[in-house]
């Protein structure tokens, strides 16, 4: 009997689970992601699909692969997945975080919900439609990345910066995090598809005075400066700005459960949503948050420099604005360096491809239904969508009700139900063969 991509997907991902490519931001750590890539390469040579596959440094290994589609003249669709992982401590979980274990329904491992188990479903899918011989509609680009964990320099930003000729032609891309199920009720699921995703900002503040004995009188301490324009920044609040995005959410979600939402009230609107409260609270409004000091280096002198890093993120179109805000806010005398800086990304919940995204799901769970939302982390989408590519996080996956989906993001005991892995590529193929 001829082999299924649903049938493939659950050993596909449990091999890549079982490489460790942890990545620990520091290049002498990060080395697995090369095995992974190897991986994925020898699963398309075995399908002869052809690829090129690119190291930004060594053993930072990106794959690129173009299955041509029937009509060439329209344009490319990105599917994207990232093969790093953030690290795991063994001695929190109640399995190997590499072991790929299945136990009770699940594949356990780090990287099983982000995202090994999409990279799974793509190579499933594509060596799928190779067996049988089936070509795609449009041209689909496939690229599995290094580096998403630790701020993409090594990933898709290298991709985008050298060899944006492999994504020539792009017009739409999917990738994380969304395509995920939220259960309202027996016939009723929520399909969270993510359109949009927050800016982010990484500050480095610098206050500097005049060095001194720290037994003397002294009016200009850098370390007394810096310190309360820390405390100004950490207690402010932002003011709530409903975008597009959040606003679509609201109405459909308040739709779906049948209760009546105001989309000018967020926060009153927010509170009745119940445990779906959480995803949405830090997407109302921009944020900045202290995340590191360094000042002084003796006991009994004052420094002449202090500096603190503020971790902000931006709504879609908030960046200036934002920025103004927090001007006012540190005052004139601290001085503000941007340390690393993406834009927000966002783009519309609608035409063909969001159709297709909402058949293809309907078709495998009649009780779907899809919703847009913004997100407040970040993705390789980033990097894409500079290109001009529309992004859009669907990864799909229908989870058990009672899955606390949102903790086991970089979480301990990471999984992903085994049901739903083939959902997913069941869902995955039908969006393909229909966009
Ligand atoms: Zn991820």
């Amino acid at each position: 009997m001829e082999t299924t991509a649903a049938e493939e997907v659950t050993g596909i991902c449990r091999d890549l689970l079982r490489i460790d490519t942890t990545n620990t931001g520091d290049q002498s750590t990060t080395v697995g992601e090369r095995v992974a890539a190897e991986y994925v390469a020898a699963k398309l040579d075995e399908a002869g699909i052809g690829y090129e596959l690119h190291e930004s440094a060594p053993r930072r290994a990106n794959l690129v692969a173009r299955i041509p589609g029937a009509d060439r003249s329209r344009g490319a669709l990105l599917v994207h997945g990232h093969l790093d992982v953030v690290p795991a401590d063994p001695r929190e979980w109640s399995v190997d975080p590499f072991s790929g274990e299945e136990k009770d329904g699940y594949l356990w491992g780090r990287g099983a919900i982000d995202m090994k188990d999409f990279d799974a479903m793509i190579l499933a899918v594509v060596r799928d439609w190779r067996r049988t011989g089936y070509v795609p509609p449009r041209d689909v680009v496939l690229a599995f990345t290094a580096d998403e964990e630790a701020g993409m320099t090594y990933g898709s930003e290298f991709l985008v910066a050298k060899h944006r000729d492999l994504l020539d032609g792009c017009t739409e891309a999917i990738g994380e995090v969304g395509g995920y199920s939220y259960t309202v009720n027996d016939d009723l699921r929520l399909y969270l598809v993510q359109t949009a995703e927050k800016g982010l900002d990484w500050l480095r503040l610098h206050a500097t005075g005049r060095p001194g004995h720290g037994s003397f009188i002294h009016d200009d301490n850098a370390v007394t400066t810096l310190a309360e324009a820390v405390a100004r920044v950490g207690r402010h609040r932002f003011p709530m700005v409903v975008t597009p995005t959040v606003r679509e959410f609201l109405l459909r979600v308040g739709d779906a459960l049948g209760i009546d939402i105001d989309p000018e009230d967020p926060e009153v609107a927010i509170a009745k949503l119940g445990p779906i409260a959480n995803l949405i609270g830090a997407t109302i409004r921009n944020t900045a948050n202290p995340t590191r000091l360094e000042a002084g280096y003796k006991d009994n002198v004052i420094p002449g420099r202090a500096s603190a890093t503020i971790d902000c993120r931006t709504l879609p179109g908030q960046a200036e604005s934002f920025l103004a805000e927090l001007r006012e806010v540190i005052g004139p005398d601290v001085e503000i360096e941007h340390n690393h800086r993406q834009p927000a990304v966002e783009t519309e919940f609608g035409g063909p491809l969001v159709e297709a995204m909402g058949a293809a799901l309907r078709a495998e769970d009649p009780g779907a239904r899809t919703v847009p939302y913004l997100m407040s982390g970040g993705t390789d989408a980033k990097a894409f969508a500079t290109l001009g590519i529309r992004c859009f996080g669907f990864a799909p996956l229908r989870l058990p009700p009672d899955l606390n989906f949102a903790a086991l993001f970089h979480g301990i005991d990471e999984r992903v139900p085994v049901e739903g892995l083939k959902f997913g590529v069941r869902v995955l193929d039908r969006l393909l063969r229909n966009s």
